[in-house]
């Protein structure tokens, strides 16, 4: 028998278990269809595994520096099974917290995999759902590419699997997931060799985060290979793999190859056909700036979206949306602009706003001026491993109001969230000079830079 609802969500992560939680709060009778683990990828291979993963990593570079503060502390093992255990059990708490929410909020959670029958209807097991309102939330998955030997590479997901640290891994990528597995698996003791196909690394990011992060991880013995085009994996007589890219480069020796060439979206298996739904080139589906797709009672939020694929950025989107639908608040919808973001490389790099080439485009090399700084903090003053510290603000206007924020070096991933506001709200660089510094901290150099320079042309 159909069942109808006011809202039936297909896909129970970030974005879409926020969305049904919010509208089942207002009183919606809600559907949410997993036909995976609840949490979705930030809670079972994504954010959360990878965090633990950092600071396990984090970890292993105290006890590099603890000798240096006075304490006798040996290395002696790190157990990958331990941690992996531990991580792995994190994780499934927080599936069982999630599943206990959507229940204590009367959302009706449905286990298998959803597809559309007609614009409103939706069949998984066998039966068939209509929902007032339909909302896509089904995220995305790592790309492989379509080269001889691919799969034996791994993805992110393969890399939440391995059972042991590799001993030697090529990374091929230049995006987030490459930048953050490869300070990963360094510290806890891999060879990396990172394979790119540019010159560098998140060719997004403001160009100071992305020298002085290569300047980091080249000072860890990271190799980097770079401006190649990987063509090919070969399994060698000797059990190792290797990398063959265009123009002949072969590099080798390798246990493990990581893909971390960016994700694509979940839409294939939904029939959208059935909807009159269109994806893009590319799979995603398109939305406006209320979710909307086009169809009448047919939305989407997330990474199937193709806009910031964040887990706030899914959360706070499906929540607005929740809130518009069914909590009365015409017009509520999410700003996608200076949505901050942590990149958790070694160091860690946090961000928000226009990088400075950004600013120069939308407002004129003229009328951006760049205040920047770079030292080393107190906890590295005598250690011999050095971490650095470089940030930036990038202002605009005879007002210098802060549009762009930029931090590489220890606390980076702390410290944004709090600028992030201050940006948000179109803080000036007066409103930085005056907001007294707290001491002794790396954060305190943000509000007492003094000397600008023009932005580059
Ligand atoms: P997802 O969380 O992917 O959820 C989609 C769900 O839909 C999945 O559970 C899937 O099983 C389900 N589904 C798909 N198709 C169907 C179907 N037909 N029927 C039923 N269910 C279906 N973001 C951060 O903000 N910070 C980080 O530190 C961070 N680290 C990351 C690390 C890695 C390795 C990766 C891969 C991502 C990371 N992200 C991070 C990104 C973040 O995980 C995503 O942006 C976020 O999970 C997107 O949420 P979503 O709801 O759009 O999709
Ligand atoms: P990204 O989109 O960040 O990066 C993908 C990278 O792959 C690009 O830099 C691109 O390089 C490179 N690339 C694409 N195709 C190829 C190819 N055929 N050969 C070689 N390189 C290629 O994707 P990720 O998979 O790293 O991460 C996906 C998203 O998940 C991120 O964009 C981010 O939004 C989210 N995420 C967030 C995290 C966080 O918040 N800390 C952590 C991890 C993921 P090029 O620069 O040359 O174009």
């Amino acid at each position: 028998m159909t069942q109808n609802y006011d809202l039936i969500t297909i896909g129970g992560g970030s974005g879409g278990v926020a969305a049904s939680n919010r509208a089942a709060t207002y009183g919606a009778r809600c559907l949410l269809i997993e036909k995976d683990r609840l949490g979705g990828t930030c809670v079972n291979v994504g954010c959360v595994p990878k965090k633990v993963m950092w600071n396990g990593a984090q970890i292993a570079h105290a006890l590099e520096d603890a000798a240096d503060y006075g304490f006798t502390v040996e290395r002696k093992h790190f157990d990958w099974a331990k941690l992996k255990a531990e991580r792995d059990g994190h994780a499934q708490e927080l599936n069982g917290h999630y599943a206990r929410y959507l229940a204590s909020n009367k959302v009706e959670v449905i286990r298998g995999a959803a597809r559309f029958t007609g614009p409103r209807t939706v069949e998984v097991n066998g039966t068939r759902h209509t929902g007032r309102h339909v909302l896509i939330a089904t995220g995305g998955h790592p790309v492989v590419p379509n080269v001889p030997g691919a799969e034996l590479g791994i993805t992110s997901d393969g890399f939440f699997e391995l059972e042991a640290l590799p001993r030697k891994v090529a990374i091929v990528g230049a995006g987030y997931i490459a930048a953050e597995l490869s300070g990963v698996l360094h510290a806890l003791g891999s060879e990396v060799t990172l394979i790119l196909r540019r010159e560098q690394l998140v060719m997004s990011f403001d160009p100071m985060l992305r020298e002085n992060l290569m300047e980091h991880m080249r000072a860890d013995n990271i190799e980097f290979v770079t401006n190649s085009q990987v063509s090919a994996l070969r399994r060698e007589s000797d059990g190792t793999l290797s990398v063959v890219c265009d123009g002949g480069t072969r590099v080798g020796g390798f246990d493990t190859v990581i893909w971390a060439i960016g994700r694509t979206p979940n839409t294939r298996d939904l029939d959208l056909n059935a909807t009159g739904l269109a994806c893009d080139q590319l799979g995603f589906v398109t939305t406006d700036e209320f979710q909307e797709t086009g169809i009448e009672g047919i939305h989407a939020v997330g990474d199937v979206t193709g806009r910031i694929a964040l887990t706030p950025v899914a959360v706070a989107a499906g929540r607005r949306l929740s809130d518009r639908l069914f909590g009365g608040m015409a017009g509520r919808k999410l700003s996608y602009e200076n949505v901050a973001t942590v990149m958790f490389s070694h160091p860690p790099v946090g961000t928000v706003g226009l990088s400075e080439p950004q600013a120069v485009l939308q407002y004129g090399a003229q009328a951006v001026q760049v205040y920047q700084a770079k030292f080393t903090p107190m906890l590295h003053a005598f250690t011999r491993r050095k971490v650095k510290v470089a940030m930036k603000l990038v202002v605009a206007g005879p007002e210098e109001r802060v549009v762009g924020c930029h931090v590489i070096g220890p606390g980076a991933d702390e410290m944004l969230q709090g600028f992030a506001v201050a940006v948000q709200m179109g803080a000036t660089k007066r409103d930085f000079d005056d907001t007294v510094a707290i001491h002794p901290t790396v954060a305190e150099e943000l509000v007492t830079l003094r000397t600008a320079r023009p932005a580059a042309m």
